[in-house]
């Protein structure tokens, strides 16, 4: 059985590293000049940068995508954070995540603890955001700053765009699966590691080659068109979210369709720094629910310090951007990380900015519309089509997870 991959980023490399470890004859094709998409190492002066990702995988060696990872044989140590998190408040101390309940009233703790336990059994509908969910609980305008902050971090979202749904499902699985860790070697190494699974098993990644059409026979995916050559198969993966891959073939189906315009990418900014000191010390993610636009920072090379130069650590803020104007975006950021810093030296390596066609994520958590298309055998993968409650990189290993059983396949 021949399967076409369309793109060689993480959920292509995930999917196409199953398929070839179950004998499928995987054939990936990559338009760009390099594997990884969003998820490879950008080298910069000396440091590991990245093409997207701020190096963390979100549940760390205990989630989706590690369990994906170790069962295909990809070789990779991934380093969980210690601690999980880190919260500044208001008034400037640092605590630890797990403690934040000691930030609210006694009620309020009591209140919490209910919901926590009656949100497993009455699921919240989808059409409310987390934000208005909790503000029919909760009258504490620092916990909406975190959540926002956590979100921001997390989703690139405010908390009033993610339903309150998805985002109970993130939070189980965050205490189903742990905190954040730090793949040693960056994000290069989990995508590099996966194209090595594939080459390992007859598979095959043409780089510098667009796929231009899916092919359909009586709704049926039949293979590809790219650069002109016609090239056949039983299953087509598409890693470009929906949108772009409907866009490859004369898609009728209006339901579908009208799904697919409710999906929106959700756009951020990334601050790379460069600092002779550590300027948070550990590496977990410092969350920042009092500043203006940062959400939250983390500091890679307490984890894996290869990823700077000796002597250098590697600092990387998110924000979730609040409006069209970019350079008011990263000024506000820059402010912003000036006031969290205001004894500390440091550098600004590189300062990067996500929409459109190469955003944080294809479509922002909780208008995911799944992994199957109109089309027999032919599937989406990726942050574009995320499997529920799932993390960036979580849900794009949800996904892939979703396809294989979809295709019967262990
Ligand atoms: C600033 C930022 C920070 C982030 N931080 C984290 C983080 O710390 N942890 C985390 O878990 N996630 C993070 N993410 C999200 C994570 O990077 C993405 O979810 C993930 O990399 C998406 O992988 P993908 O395979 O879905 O898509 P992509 O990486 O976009 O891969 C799709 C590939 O398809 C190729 N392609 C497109 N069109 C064609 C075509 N016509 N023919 C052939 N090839 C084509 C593209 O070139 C690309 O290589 C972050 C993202 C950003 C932008």
């Amino acid at each position: 059985m021949k399967a076409v991959i369309i793109g060689a980023g993480l959920g292509g490399l995930l999917a196409g590293a199953k398929l070839a470890k179950a004998g499928y004859d995987v054939e990936i094709f990559e338009r760009l000049p390099f594997i990884g998409g969003r998820f490879a190492n950008l080298d910069y002066k000396g440091f590991k940068l990245s093409t997207g990702a701020l190096h963390m995988i979100p549940h760390g060696s205990r989630g989706p995508l590690a369990r994906l990872l170790h069962e295909v044989g990809a070789n990779v140590d991934i380093e969980n954070s210690n601690p999980m998190a880190v919260i500044r408040t208001e008034d400037g101390r640092d605590i630890l995540f797990r403690d934040f309940r000691k930030i609210l009233s006694l009620p309020e703790r009591i209140k919490l603890a209910y919901l926590a336990l009656v949100s497993k059994i009455f699921k919240p509908d989808d059409n409310i955001s987390f934000s208005n969910w909790a503000m029919k609980y909760f009258d504490n305008e620092f916990l909406l700053k975190l959540a926002d902050s956590f979100c921001g971090w997390a989703l690139s979202l405010r908390a009033k765009d993610v339903p309150a749904g998805e985002m109970l499902e993130i939070i189980d699985n965050l205490y189903r699966y742990g905190g954040p860790g730090i793949p040693v070697g960056g994000c290069g190494a989990v995508t590099g590691s996966l194209a090595d699974v594939i080459s390992s098993n007859g598979g095959k990644i043409n780089k510098k080659t667009c796929v231009d059409r899916i092919i359909i026979k009586e709704d049926r995916a039949k293979g590809i068109v790219a650069g002109g050559k016609t090239v056949e198969s039983d299953i087509v993966i598409s890693d470009i979210g929906h949108y772009e891959t409907c866009r490859m073939y004369d898609c009728r189906d209006e339901k579908y369709l009208e799904k697919i315009k409710k999906t929106m990418p959700s756009r951020g900014i990334k601050i790379c720094l460069s600092s002779d000191e550590p300027l948070i010390g550990h590496s977990g993610v410092f969350l920042t629910p009092s500043a203006q636009r940062i959400n939250g920072i983390n500091e890679v090379t307490n984890a894996d310090p290869s990823l700077a130069p000796p002597g250098k650590h590697l600092v990387m803020s998110h924000q979730a951007v609040m409006s069209d104007d970019l350079e008011k975006e990263i000024s506000i950021g820059l402010h912003d990380l000036e006031k969290l810093f205001p004894d500390k030296k440091y550098e600004v390596l590189l300062i990067q900015s996500y929409s459109k066609g190469w955003p944080v994520n294809r479509a922002a958590s909780g208008s995911d519309i799944g992994n199957t298309t109109p089309v027999c055998n032919l599937y989406v993968v990726g942050d574009g089509a995320k499997g529920k409650g799932g993390i960036e990189v979580e849900g794009v290993a949800l996904g892939v997870r979703n396809v294989m059983r979809e295709m019967g396949i262990k």
